[in-house]
């Protein structure tokens, strides 16, 4: 995790309409673009490539469809309809059935019930057909509306989704007791926005000391949690507690994302353990990709190399 400023930098650029209309328009262009280490595409078709490798290494996955705040229902019916499109690729494909999603995306901002009805319209198709759909946590603003939501939706019987809780924020304790009482799955990750202190802890020891506790108290109390991480210390403390515990190795998973510690993943995979890699793909990968320079210092000079290596 970067110090703050790089963190808020990295998320202005995040935010830039600008920049993220040009990143859309200029595209991934070739194989060997930087960007790929990361996002292996921009069709569901690359990202299902990326899948059957990782599959054929003991790793499973979950499609993220790049997307968020949208500002239109129009927009919001469209990234709907993508979705559909995409659960009926994985479907024909034959790999693992497990997609996670962003509420803006389904049109949270323009209007909840509408947001509300695109998720079910997904869930519709994609429960029956044995997917699990994470909903994906977004910054502190839609945190009680995604957990109602969600709530909603458990309520109306859906059963095969989960949701996501970032130790950085202060709520975040007491909302896994909410959740854990539900018997809902949770992914459990530090918080990748920058937020305010008003809401949130400042230092990475906190955040980390509050990932430490939520990890123990999830792997004791939860159902079935996603130890969502690339952090050693972190996983090393699930794998210890775990053992303590005598909470097997089939009770949870790791999760990490796409391109990120891909020696950690090969090392948990054949020490016996579940590890999920999230798998992003599309033309909307700009922010989630400045999110992951602002996550680490390395990222940026691994990405200025490859530019630089690209026009030399
Ligand atoms: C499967 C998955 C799903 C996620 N879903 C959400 C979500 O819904 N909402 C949300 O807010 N956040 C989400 N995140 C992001 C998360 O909140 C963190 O921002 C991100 O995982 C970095 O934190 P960390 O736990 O890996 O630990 P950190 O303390 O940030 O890093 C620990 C170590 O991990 C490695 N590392 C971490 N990040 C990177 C990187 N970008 N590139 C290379 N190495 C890195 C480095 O070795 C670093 O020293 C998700 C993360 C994962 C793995």
């Amino acid at each position: 995790m970067l110090g703050g400023a790089s963190k808020a930098f990295f998320s202005f650029l995040a935010q830039n309409g600008v920049l993220k209309k040009l990143a859309s328009r200029y595209g991934m262009r070739s194989s060997g673009n930087v960007v790929r280490r990361f996002i292996p595409g921009e069709t569901v078709e690359d990202a299902i490539r990326a899948a059957r490798v990782l599959e054929a290494h003991g790793l499973t996955e979950t499609f993220d469809h790049l997307g968020e705040s949208v500002t239109s229902l129009d927009e919001a019916g469209a990234a709907t309809r993508d979705y559909v499109d995409v659960v009926n690729a994985i479907i024909e494909s034959g790999v693992e059935r497990n997609i996670s999603v962003k509420l803006t995306q389904l049109g949270l901002d323009v209007d909840r019930a509408s947001a509300v009805d695109h998720l079910r319209r997904i869930l519709e198709l994609a429960e029956p057909a044995g997917f699990f759909v994470r909903v994906d946590m977004e910054s502190s603003r839609y945190t009680e509306v995604t957990l109602e939501i969600f709530e909603t939706l458990w309520q109306q019987e859906y059963r095969q989704i989960g949701v996501v809780l970032q130790s950085d924020l202060f709520r975040s304790e007491h909302d896994l007791q909410r959740i854990n009482a539900l018997g809902a799955r949770i992914r459990l990750v530090k918080g990748a926005y920058r937020e305010p202190r008003s809401v949130a802890y400042q230092r990475k020891a906190d955040v980390d000391a509050a990932y430490a506790r939520m990890l123990k108290a999830l792997l004791v109390g939860g159902t079935y949690p996603a130890i969502a991480t690339h952090d050693p210390a972190m996983i090393e403390l699930a794998r210890q507690w775990a053992a303590e515990r005598g909470v097997a190795p089939d009770r949870f998973e790791f999760q990490m994302l796409y391109g990120i510690r891909r020696d950690l993943q090969a090392r948990l995979v054949a020490d016996g353990y579940r590890v999920r890699v999230y798998v992003p793909f599309g033309r909307e990968w700009f922010p989630y990709f400045m999110r992951r320079l602002g996550e680490r210092p390395a990222n940026v000079a691994f990405v200025v190399r490859g530019i630089t290596g690209e026009r030399g």
